[in-house]
């Protein structure tokens, strides 16, 4: 008996022993190869969004291809899987690899036909998107203009035009996108899972259960104030509109989705940035928190150029310190704001441990760098960050400081319950996509975003957002990345500040940027998103402080 229990032993430890060796000669081929490739694709990206040239396109997306072919390598998975399954490997940084490249393989290993098949419908499909323009009595508007009109009119006629030839792309690629979902509960089924929802988070370390559970707590902390609220917006547009408030329609909201706050207020923030230069301020700002962005700064691409990408975005470019910003600055608030959000992402990539193992040298998940990018970004609607940063005096800041935040609160309302609607119908989307699903979707827009079915209305109102044909169950990640800014804000207010002001911009406290980078960034991916959470703030997510924060 005792003979063979240390057998046993024995045999384990010898197994042991040969699964980590294993492990370790994955790893260093796995670095060898991944590291140089990811970032000669992520360079090739980076030229060809400022030079938008046909050729460097080509040769992005030529170095993505071999990218994505790595992680569907069969023999490598299989490798990694007989590694998992033995369970053997019990070094903490070890195990933690293992996982992370586990679940970037596993997502790529179903047959090549059925990727292929679907990476095609979904071209196909982005395809009728950019092409398809809203005809408007007769003229054709794109997405800006017809935003523009839903801005800008007060003729319900106008608005209900503008918002229905909108909603056209709808039936253009609804069947599309059906037949789309049912190829990716295809590939999830392939690999175990029941629907692509679920496998889309589980693969993402995201418990479906637990995701709904915060879901449904914050619809819970939020509704009462919400509605509110949009008692407040309707008073404003009936009046606007010359409509009575029972007769307001989705049109009169101001959005195609009434995912953004109607202009009810009337702080005007863009006159405080529009003599300032805006590269100056996000510099001056980090560097009084004791983050120091002065390198980056000086590899990005910050201003418009011709055929350069018009939007915003923050690369790692190889993982070992080279970060960079696109931007393309006006000296308006829209972009005070997204260069500290961008700045935000920059800093978290800049300041994670470099001696941790190479696939360990990412943020802990997307929504944790949203997370430090949003926090930021708030900023720039802050009363003090005005005062701090010398663009207002502080009579004005006072003024600035009810309405200001009457601003924040009432963007960060409204986009929960859109949020609200979007994660609820796309896991019911894969659940059941022969489902009714005009229906569930204006039963979600009239339960959760509290605006009007028009009369009648059987349309595939949901195909108009692109999201769900193009970026799949990745929406919910918007709002946990809210949800734990609030939970930072409220942790370094009380117990790295000792402060009960909760209003703060941090101007001029390196301790702030020391928390973040002992505690969030330096990590990086070596513990799970809620661990991570859990070590820095003491708790998991929760959305009692972003409802503390924004409720009431
Ligand atoms: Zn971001």
């Amino acid at each position: 008996m005792a003979l063979l229990s240390v057998i046993a032993i024995d045999g384990c430890k010898n197994n042991k022993t040969k699964m980590q060796k294993e492990l370790l000669t994955f790893i260093k081929k796995f670095d060898s190869v991944v590291q140089p490739l990811s970032k000669d694709a992520s360079l090739a990206y980076w030229n060809a969004s400022i030079s938008g040239k046909d050729d460097d396109w080509a040769k992005a997306e030529e170095l993505n291809i071999q990218l994505t072919k790595v992680f569907s390598n069969k023999e490598d998975f299989a490798v990694l899987n007989r590694i998992k399954e033995a369970d053997a490997i019990t070094d903490e940084l070890l195990k933690r690899q293992l996982d992370v490249m586990y679940n970037a393989y596993l997502g790529n290993q179903v047959d090549t036909t059925l990727l292929n098949s679907i990476i095609k419908m979904q071209t196909e499909i982005e395809k009728k998107y950019s092409n398809f323009r809203a005809d408007v009595d007769g003229k054709k508007l794109s997405d800006n203009e017809v935003e523009e009109v839903l801005k800008t009119s007060t003729s319900s006629a106008v608005l209900q035009s503008a918002w229905e030839g909108h909603k056209a792309i709808g039936p253009v690629v609804a069947q599309d996108i059906i037949n789309l979902v049912k190829k990716r509960n295809e590939i999830a089924k392939q690999l175990g899972f029941n629907t692509y929802h679920e496998m889309s988070l589980k693969l993402s370390e995201q418990d479906p259960d637990e995701i709904s559970k915060l879901f449904d707590e914050l619809d819970n902390l939020t509704r009462d104030a919400f509605a509110g609220l949009k008692g407040e917006i309707d008073a404003f547009l009936s009046k606007r509109n010359n409509v009575k408030t029972e007769e307001l329609m989705p049109w009169h909201y101001q959005n195609r989705f009434f995912q953004e706050a109607p202009a009810i207020y009337s702080v005007d923030l863009d006159k405080y940035y529009k003599d300032q230069n805006i590269e100056t301020l996000t510099t001056d700002y980090y560097t009084s928190i004791g983050l120091d962005i002065k390198d980056m700064i000086a590899n990005s691409d910050l201003y418009e150029k011709p055929g350069k990408n018009q939007h915003a975005y923050c690369i790692d470019i190889d993982n070992e310190g080279d970060v960079r910003v696109l931007c393309n600055i006006k000296p308006n608030y829209n972009w005070m704001n997204t260069m500290l959000h961008e700045f935000g992402h920059a800093n978290y990539d800049k300041y994670i441990d470099m001696q941790l193992p190479y696939s360990l040298r990412n943020p802990a998940h997307t929504f944790t760098t949203e997370a430090i990018a949003m926090f930021f970004g708030r900023m720039a609607s802050n009363a003090q960050f005005l005062v701090d940063m010398k663009l207002t005096d502080t009579a004005d800041a006072r003024i600035v400081s009810a309405e200001g935040f009457k601003v924040l609160r009432l963007e960060q309302l409204t986009f929960s319950r859109w949020a609200q609607v979007m994660y609820r119908f796309e896991k019911a989307l894969y659940a059941d996509p022969d489902q009714d699903l005009n229906k569930l979707w204006w039963e979600l827009v009239e339960k959760y975003q509290m605006i009007k079915r028009p009369a009648d209305r059987n349309q595939p109102d949901w195909a108009s957002k692109i999201h769900i044909a193009t970026s799949p169950c990745y929406y919910h990640n918007y709002l946990l990345g809210e949800l734990l800014a609030s939970q930072f804000n409220n942790y370094i207010t009380v117990n790295v500040l000792k402060s009960d002001n909760f209003g703060q911009c941090y101007y001029g406290k390196p301790e702030v940027g020391q928390y973040f980078t002992e505690k969030v960034f330096k990590p990086g991916a070596r513990y799970s998103w809620n661990e991570l959470i859990e070590k820095a703030t003491g708790e998991k997510l929760t959305a009692k402080y972003y409802a503390g924060q924004f409720v009431n």
